[in-house]
């Protein structure tokens, strides 16, 4: 069997978004010595790099950019700072004594950190976790997938796709369709009103996309792609619409695998890791702070003020 290589620092981030990046910046500046910001991605910046849009970093900078440019800002600061940041590096396990289970594209390796803090975000809850019937061709997914699609990859998953959820994320992905030239065949709410407040939704029919309340999605038919869906209206009457795609919006949930499956504890109503006012979990050498604590999602300007706040209360912590 080959031994596996163990490193030591005193703070382990694990994610490179807002919240990690803003946290392990506030631990540099506060004379913190070793920090590591791991990301399972080949690029540091979270959500933002593929949110091709403003407004981001106005509270941090005093400027209105897009995602991807604050994205390279907020890693640029980080690095200026002496911030050592590991990608394409994937926290597989969480285990006692801040003992942590890596794997890269060098193999697996353990991390045993003094200190460590999850910053994991949030993700868009999958056709698969909604339970929705049918076929299993090409052409669905979620807002994240097809941003990152678009801006990072300059690939175009669908071209009339059924949109479905109304939050602000699903304006947010119908930008995205715009930018590719995708346009959507209709975006449905199952609920009564849209899920975000008047007047955001009048932006569906100012990008030519007729919003169906109280409708839901039943089944997805196709082959080797989508080629339709049956929809049911609030009378349970269904139809059928034509369409290459279902983009799954919204719906959030804390990406909280990691703490799922370790000996930490979660909030039963919200899945998120179970914490205190300083952001402390259930065991006193991990903390978590940014969109992974926070049920409903928040922005990442929000998300960067969370991780300096924890920041501050694991140097406090350190100091003892
Ligand atoms: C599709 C989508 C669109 C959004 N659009 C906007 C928007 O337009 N404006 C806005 O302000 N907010 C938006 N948000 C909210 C967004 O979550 C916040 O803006 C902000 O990015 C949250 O910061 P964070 O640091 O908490 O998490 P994230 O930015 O999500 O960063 C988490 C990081 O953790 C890494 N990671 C996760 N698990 C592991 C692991 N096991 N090992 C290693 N690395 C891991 C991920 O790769 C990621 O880089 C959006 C969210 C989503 C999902």
């Amino acid at each position: 069997m080959t031994d596996i290589t163990t490193k030591t620092c005193d703070v382990a981030v694990i994610g490179g978004g807002p919240s990690g990046l803003s946290a392990a910046i506030t631990l540099k500046q506060a004379g913190v010595k070793s920090v590591v910001v791991l990301d399972r991605e080949a690029v540091a910046g979270g959500i933002p790099r593929h949110c091709g849009h403003p407004p981001f970093g106005l509270a941090e900078f005093k400027r209105i950019l897009t995602g991807p440019e604050y994205a390279k800002r907020i890693v640029k600061k980080a690095q200026q700072e002496g911030v050592e940041i590991a990608l394409k590096t994937t926290v597989v396990l969480l285990e006692k004594q801040g003992r942590l289970t890596l794997v890269s594209p060098d193999g697996t390796s353990q991390l045993l950190a003094k200190r460590v803090l999850l910053a994991t975000g949030t993700r868009e809850t999958p056709r698969s976790a909604r339970f929705v019937s049918g076929n299993r061709p090409i052409g669905i997914c979620n807002t994240g997938a097809l941003q990152s699609m678009v801006y990072l990859k300059n690939m175009v998953p669908f071209r009339s796709p059924l949109v479905v959820g109304t939050e602000i994320v699903s304006f947010s992905a119908l930008m995205t369709c715009k930018k590719a030239g995708i346009k959507p065949v209709a975006m449905i709410e199952q609920n009564t009103r849209p899920s975000v407040q008047w007047p955001v939704y009048y932006a569906a029919s100012f990008f030519g996309v007729p919003l169906r309340r109280k409708t839901r999605i039943v089944e997805i038919i196709g082959g080797n792609r989508v080629e339709s869906v049956i929809i049911a209206g609030g009378n349970g009457k269904e139809e059928k619409i034509p369409c290459d795609g279902v983009l799954f919006t919204g719906l959030f949930t804390p990406e909280s695998s990691l703490a799922r499956m370790s000996h930490l504890a979660l909030d039963p109503d919200t899945g998120c890791p179970l914490v205190d006012n300083n952001g402390r979990c259930s065991d006193p050498v991990y903390f978590a702070a940014g969109n992974v604590i926070f049920q409903p999602v928040k922005v990442a300007g929000k998300c960067w003020q969370s991780g300096i706040r924890i920041a501050r209360a694991i140097v406090d912590d350190l100091s003892g």
